[in-house]
């Protein structure tokens, strides 16, 4: 399947939902199950139960940074071209 792409803006949204929700994980020393519940699904909107997101690994000539997102059990792959600024 091909990846979505998702605009800088969509993409930092989910980005700073999985960081909070990482925070307060850290914070509150939770354990499964009592995690707090992912964003859902960009596209689908279906509860994820697992999302995967990474930074893209840079390829030679390609000038931009990349994050992709893989969310479970709906299976969409996201990408989405990132100004850094926005993670900084
Ligand atoms: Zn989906």
């Amino acid at each position: 399947m091909n990846r979505i792409e998702l605009s800088s803006g969509q993409v930092a949204s989910v980005w700073r939902a999985l960081e909070c929700r990482e925070r307060d994980i850290v914070e509150q020393v939770l354990q499964q199950p009592d995690y707090p519940p992912l964003p859902p699904c960009p596209e689908c909107g279906a509860a994820a139960e697992q999302m995967e997101s990474m930074m893209e690994p840079p390829r030679f000539g390609v000038h931009e940074q990349a994050i992709l997102i893989n969310v479970k059990p709906c299976w969409h792959k996201f990408r989405a071209v990132v100004d850094i600024d926005q993670f900084t």
